[in-house]
């Protein structure tokens, strides 16, 4: 990947030549982890230790069962500031507000067949998706995330295991995956400016939600499927959309698609027998 430096550059680079042409990747700033309804308030401390460890700070936490808790403060270590700026929300959806991509993490699940990352290819898309808000999600340590939860996220992250034994400890799941972005990230070249309007961006997670409730509005208009049941329909829709990795013109074009045959019922609707 051009811009990014490997373990075996780095180690060959004479720092203080590195530091006069990169910019440290400003991941910290655009990576936030979420736990979603922890249990064990040990695992939220050993999550802050793994993250401040790789250099993030953005720790959310969705209905955790006990925070703030003695056990939290005691397995953060020197971590503890993570845990005294962690944001508390009541639900996912709330915790993910302002992020692009969220990326979910999962045991082996057969309920899910969406194209899966290890935790090193999402660290090189998360570090290549400059000016991305990008957010890690993680399960509860009993049940893993619901479908509900899954449905809000973009992209989900396997940790490799053998086939019969794929549930990690909580926080050793949260230290893979921080650990590769680290790996990935800590020293970047610095990239030539594109013009944010200009180019063509991947779209946001927001524009893609529209698109796919936009198109829920006209296959319900033309009775694509029977009323009150696009439930499963709702859910494949919006997961084809997300894995099509949509861009911004892409949008466009399928959103000046629905609009056209909008307007179209519309003038038939309005013309006279
Ligand atoms: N029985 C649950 C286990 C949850 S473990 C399940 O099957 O999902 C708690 C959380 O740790 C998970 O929700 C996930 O966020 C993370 N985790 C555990 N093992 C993982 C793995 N192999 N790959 C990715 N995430 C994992």
């Amino acid at each position: 990947m051009p811009g990014i430096l490997t373990d075996s550059q780095r180690q060959t680079v004479d720092p203080t030549e590195i530091e006069a042409r990169i910019v440290v990747a400003p991941l910290a700033a655009r990576v936030r982890v979420v736990l979603v309804g922890t249990t064990h308030p040990g695992n939220i401390g050993s999550t802050a230790r793994a993250m401040k460890a790789m250099g993030l700070k953005h720790l959310h936490l969705v209905a955790p069962e006990r925070f703030p808790h003695d056990e939290a403060t005691a397995l953060a270590v020197g971590a503890a500031d993570l845990l005294l700026t962690a944001e508390i929300h009541a639900n996912l959806a709330a915790a993910l507000d302002g992020v692009d991509i969220a990326y979910a993490t999962s045991a082996r699940d057969r309920r899910i067949d969406w194209p899966t990352f290890t935790p090193r290819n999402a660290a090189a898309d998360i570090v290549a998706r400059d000016e991305t808000q990008v957010a890690v999600v993680f399960g509860p340590e009993r049940s893993g995330l619901s479908n509900t939860d899954l449905d809000l996220c973009q992209r989900l992250i396997e940790i490799p295991t053998v086939p019969d034994f794929s549930s990690l400890n909580l926080a050793q799941a949260v230290q893979i995956i921080v650990y590769e972005l680290y790996a990935a990230a800590p020293l970047r070249v610095a990239p030539p400016r594109r013009n944010r309007r200009l180019s063509d961006q991947s779209a946001s997670a927001e524009d893609v939600a529209q698109l796919q409730r936009h198109c829920m509005r006209v296959m319900a208009e033309v009775e694509f499927f029977e009323p009150g049941k696009p439930k499963l329909l709702d859910r494949r829709l919006r997961r084809l959309l997300s894995r099509a990795e949509l861009r911004d013109s892409e949008v466009k074009i399928l959103r000046g698609f629905l609009t056209a045959v909008e307007e179209r019922l519309e003038r038939q609707r309005r013309a006279p027998l």
